[in-house]
């Protein structure tokens, strides 16, 4: 028999979630707080529930993916009973904390908890690009991995439930990095007139992508704790990004976003890292390296 899957939380990324649910042949059970939203996927053949309680008795396997973790307490708060015996999936995004904090709550009612962190956007859920992130109950994860795997490939991280949310705010942490940096350089290139187009295509693209490939060697370093010579030394990256700063701000460019780029260089000069390489600017934002 297949598992009944309930799902809570019927925003974007909920009702994408719901819809891989029933596309894969699940028979789910709905509920959210404003019951318009579960209209579509009844239509769709999903079992909307009366109130979250009674959602969550109808599912062996529950995912509750809401706004926050204040939203989560306010959805399953009351009825933390019912969860008993069931698989409590958590996709609502947070803090470690927060997560091991509601594996607690959620272990304490008798339930089985397993954290998860999204890397998609809800249209990519079910679709080849989609990785869901997951960290705490292990046999829990393993016993629905068919049911999860309708949602993007599963990986698991390990039995800390933190660990999926803590993977997952790195990895935007990277992206936002990444759209700061093209939103800059294209307000910067547009400035006279050239094409935002062009310039991402033929310009932009190749040279972020030509920096990556470096990420594997600097990762190396960033371990080891043993940094290689320097070919760009930070000295002269701080002397040439006042540059950028200023041509920025001739250009009628906010530089906001740079601007902490160049308080950190500024302070690993200071620091006496000057001769060295861009790797090294890791030891003054989490300390030295350490051994995997
Ligand atoms: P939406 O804003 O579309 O939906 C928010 C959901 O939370 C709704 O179901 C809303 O219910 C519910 N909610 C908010 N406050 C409460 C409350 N106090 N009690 C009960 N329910 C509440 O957000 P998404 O669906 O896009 O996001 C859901 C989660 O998924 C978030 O944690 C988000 O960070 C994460 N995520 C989203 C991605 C995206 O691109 N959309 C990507 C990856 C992760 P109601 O309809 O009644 O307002």
């Amino acid at each position: 028999p297949v598992t009944p899957v309930t799902v809570l939380g019927l925003g974007a990324m909920g009702s994408a979630l719901a819809t891989a649910f029933l596309d894969g042949g699940r028979p789910v059970t709905v509920w959210n707080r404003t019951p318009a939203r579960a209209d579509a996927l009844a239509a769709r053949g999903a079992t909307r529930a009366d109130d979250a309680r009674q959602a969550v008795t109808a599912g062996e396997l529950v995912v509750l993916c809401v706004l926050d973790h204040t939203a989560a307490y306010a959805t399953l708060g009351a009825i933390g009973d019912a969860l008993k015996g069931r698989t409590l999936v958590h996709l609502t995004n947070g803090t470690p904390a927060q997560a091991r904090e509601f594996a607690e709550w959620a272990t304490q009612r008798g339930a089985r908890y397993v954290d998860g962190g999204i890397m998609a956007v809800p249209p990519m859920i079910g679709g080849p690009g989609s990785l869901v992130l997951y960290s705490g109950d292990r046999s829990a994860l393993e016993e629905h991995r068919a049911a999860l795997e309708l949602l993007g490939a599963a990986r698991w991280l390990g039995d800390d439930p933190g660990l999926a949310s803590l993977y997952d705010l790195a990895l935007l942490s990277g992206m936002y990095g990444l759209f700061a940096g093209y939103l800059h350089a294209t307000a910067l290139a547009r400035t006279e007139g050239g094409s935002t187009r062009e310039f991402t295509d033929e310009l932009l693209i190749p040279w972020m992508t030509a920096m990556m490939s470096g990420f594997p060697d600097w990762a190396r370093q960033i371990d080891s704790g043993e940094f290689g010579p320097a070919s760009s030394p930070l000295a002269m990256q701080a002397t040439a990004f006042v540059n950028l700063i200023e041509a920025s701000t001739a250009q009628g460019v906010d530089p906001a976003l740079m601007i902490p780029v160049q308080e950190l260089l500024n302070r690993a000069v200071s620091a006496g890292l000057g001769d060295q390489d861009s790797p090294a600017l890791a030891t003054l934002l989490s300390g030295p390296g350490k051994e995997p």
